[in-house]
Order: structure tokens, then sequence, then C-alpha cells
């Protein structure tokens, strides 16, 4: 069955601050063919919303679509995730192979309908080849209990499958080699949404540059999967003020995770 997408727009702008979901509600035209409709619908909430106006022209224009992973320099259509994992494991695409003690290349249920994003491994998941298995990691599972999901129930990867040495911000021409990897996986799990955790995930699906607070309060997609977007564990680490927002973050996206995944039945 085919999603309302207009419907998930104005869910979750109205779950989430009352704003611009209405009005793109009442606006997109249900005679209109559905692509055509629900990119007007995202044009209007991004003129309605008032902390996405800010943002002006510069995000109305982002694209909002990522590219089937054929399409970014190597041809992975074939592979499923067994096959994906042992060609990651030997990558060398960017520098970053030189130094890695592990590939991370994801982990947990792979027919969940929900799939959580950071951005690399660090210190102890290149180690354990694992994500997110060190401190921030650990918040992590606790967040995911706290809105109803084990573990072991949803699938978890990174932008980046190798670590950044010193735990450095991923640079553009890695994230861009490392792309296919997630965009395969997420081809074959085929979620029905998408959790962004932190800007720098949340950059790398969304191919935008805006600021992660902005982010926060809007709805996006990628290749027609809806993506919420919370901080990092690891800044919710550094910075415990912040876990008040990630928690209504969290409550917003398990709301609207409940009802994308109803009507998919
Ligand atoms: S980070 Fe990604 S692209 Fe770079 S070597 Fe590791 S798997 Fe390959």
């Amino acid at each position: 069955m085919e999603r309302d997408a207009l419907g998930e727009i104005r869910r979750y702008l109205l779950a989430r601050r009352g704003v611009g979901g209405e009005v793109a509600y009442r606006m997109a035209d249900a005679a209109r063919p559905a692509e055509e409709s629900r990119k007007s619908a995202r044009e209007i909430v991004m003129i309605t919303s008032p902390a996405l106006r800010s943002e002006g022209a510069a995000v109305g224009q982002a694209s909002l679509f990522g590219e089937p992973s054929r399409r970014r320099g190597i041809d992975l259509s074939g592979f499923d995730l067994a096959a994906l994992d042992a060609v990651v494991s030997k990558c060398e695409r960017c520098g970053l192979s030189g130094g890695r003690t592990r590939t991370v290349f994801g982990s947990g249920n792979p027919s969940s309908k929900i799939v959580f994003v950071g951005e690399a491994p660090g210190r102890e998941e290149d180690l354990q080849g694992l994500p997110f298995v060190g401190r921030a990691g650990q918040l992590l599972t606790k967040m995911l209990a706290a809105i109803g999901f084990a573990r072991e129930d949803v699938y978890i990867a990174n932008i980046l499958k190798c670590r950044p040495p010193g735990n450095r911000e991923p640079q553009e021409d890695e994230m861009a080699a490392c792309e296919p990897y997630l965009a395969r996986q997420l081809e074959l799990i085929r979620p029905v949404m998408i959790c962004a955790l932190g800007r720098i995930a949340a950059h790398g699906l969304l191919k935008k540059t805006t600021a992660l607070g902005i982010l926060r309060q809007g709805m996006h997609y990628y290749n027609e999967i809806p993506v919420a977007v919370t901080y990092h564990p690891a800044a919710l680490l550094r910075n415990p003020n912040l876990k008040r927002d990630a928690w209504e973050d969290l409550k917003t996206m398990r709301k609207l995770y409940d009802e994308t995944a109803r009507e998919g039945e």
C-alpha cells in the first residue's frame, strides 16, 4: 500500500510543533500526482514552519532524496547484507582503511522497520567491530528502551564504517566514499523510518548543512523514507542539559513510527 506522505508530514508537524502541518494538508492537492503533491507539501512545510523559514531558500532547494547506491561510483545492487559486509571488511576506498582495527558494518535486526544511523565508529567500536558499544552506545540502548525498542529489534549503522583517527569528524571525501554501503544497507532493510543521530549523520543522509537545531524540528526524507533527527548520544553525555529535548524528539519519533508502521501493514 502506498504511504500517505502528506499525512505523515501533517501528523509529524502537528505532533511536534503544531505549525505547517495543517497548512500543508489543506494546500496539497490530492488530485495531483502523488509525487507532485508530496513535493508541493514539503515546500509548503518549509515556508510555513517558522523555525525552517529562517533557513530561507537554501533549505527549500536542498535535495530531499538520496540516490540509489549504484549511482555513486560502485554498483552494489547485487549484494545482500552478508556479501556487503564482506566487501566493506576489505574496503580501501578512503584513507581510513589504513588506521582501522575492524570495520563496523552495522548490527541488529535486518528486518527492522526502523534504522538508527550514527556518525562513525569510536575506539571501542573499532576494536569490537560493532556500532555503539562504548559509553554512547550504552546510553543509546537506554534511549531505545525508554521508547519501547529492544536494541536487538532495531538496526544500527553509521555513516562511516571505519574509525577516523582520534575520533575526529568525518571528512567529506570519506563520507562520499562510504556512502554506497549505507545506501545499499537501507535499500535492503527497507525501513519505514530512519533516525539520524547527530549532525554528521543528518548531513550525510540528507545532503544538507543545516544546523542540527533546525533539522530536529523539520520533516525530512531519504529516498522517500521519513527521517527523524535528534542528538547523538555522545553529545548528551557531554551536555546532559540536552537530554530533555532529546526525550521529546524520541517520543515524537516513536509516535510517528507507530503510525507509519501501521499504515504500511
Ligand atoms: S570508511 Fe568506508 S569507504 Fe573508507 S575505507 Fe572504511 S569502509 Fe571504505
